[in-house]
């Protein structure tokens, strides 16, 4: 028999062709969950690196500011496997820009992909995670879902609306084998954060690692980005036994930037 803690179940990660969702799919693909991905741009090179874990990896590409969409993915997923044990709400933007010129369908896309699309997951996935008595939401939240930052309005707001998401969802759950938590990272070097190092080093004409430094240095006193591989190793254990009684948290990796 397998010795892997998760050979036999099934992950969903939302946002999984790239930085944090795919850092946290192979970790548990490496536990020996099969994985459905979803998220766009190139698909084979991710899909390749969860499959070289011995696990099954199949791809889905709703686009999850979209209901329907999602309730085809989760559908999907059953079709495939029969129903998912583990989800990761993962997919997100950003914009940044001051509340009074905020554009509106930018506001209202990061409410969508950052926040509902959890919803709608989470309330597709519950029934049958409820009727096997066993279950692992985990929330991508972010540091931001604690603190907030200027120029990050609808990110603040979806961030901190996720967290209260997974508080509800721990609390109507926890006298079940279903548990849901949050993840809060700081900076982590993706693209969705290569582009406001970018946008840094143009605004200031900085070198990239100027920029980084810049960027770090105003709120990550360990002066390190958290990597997709810590925080796959953080959601493998929350996936864990003894993880069982772990309910309803926020837990940043984040530098110690929400202990200023
Ligand atoms: P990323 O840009 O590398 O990846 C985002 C993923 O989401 C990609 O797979 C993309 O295709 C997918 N995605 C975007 N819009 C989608 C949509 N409408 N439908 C389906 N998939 C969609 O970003 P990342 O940095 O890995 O971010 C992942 C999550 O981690 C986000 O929720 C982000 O807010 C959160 N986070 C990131 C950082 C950081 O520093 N990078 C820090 C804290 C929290």
């Amino acid at each position: 028999m397998s010795q892997l803690q998760l050979a036999g179940k099934t992950a969903l990660v939302t946002g999984s062709t790239s930085g944090i969702g795919l850092g946290i799919a192979i970790a548990l693909a490496k536990e020996g969950a099969n994985i459905v991905m979803n998220g766009f741009g190139d698909v084979a090179k991710p899909k390749a690196e969860i499959e070289a874990c011995k696990v099954k990896a199949v791809h889905h590409a709703a686009d999850v500011s979209k209901a329907q969409d999602i309730e085809e993915m989760m559908e999907f997923a059953k079709a495939q496997f029969g129903g998912i044990d583990i989800l990761v709400n993962n997919a997100g933007i950003q914009h940044v820009a001051a509340v009074e010129d905020f554009p509106v369908d930018k506001w209202d896309a990061i409410i969508a992909i950052n926040l509902s699309s959890a919803f709608h997951t989470t309330r597709l996935a519950l029934p049958s995670m409820q009727k096997k008595n066993w279950g692992r939401i985990i929330n991508i939240a972010s540091v931001h879902g604690l603190v907030a930052s200027v120029q990050k309005s609808a990110y603040v707001a979806a961030k901190h609306g996720i967290v209260g998401l997974t508080k509800v969802t721990a609390l109507e759950n926890a006298a079940t084998g279903v548990t849901c938590n949050a993840i809060c990272p700081g900076w982590v070097l993706t693209p969705l954060v290569q582009a406001q190092v970018d946008a840094k080093a143009k605004l200031l004409n900085l070198s990239n690692q100027e920029a980084i430094k810049q960027l770090l240095g105003e709120k990550e006193p360990s002066m390190q980005f958290t990597t997709p591989e810590e925080l796959g190793a953080l959601a493998v254990f929350m996936c864990s036994k003894a993880a069982d009684n772990v309910r309803g948290v926020a837990w940043n990796m984040d530098g110690g930037w929400a202990a200023q």
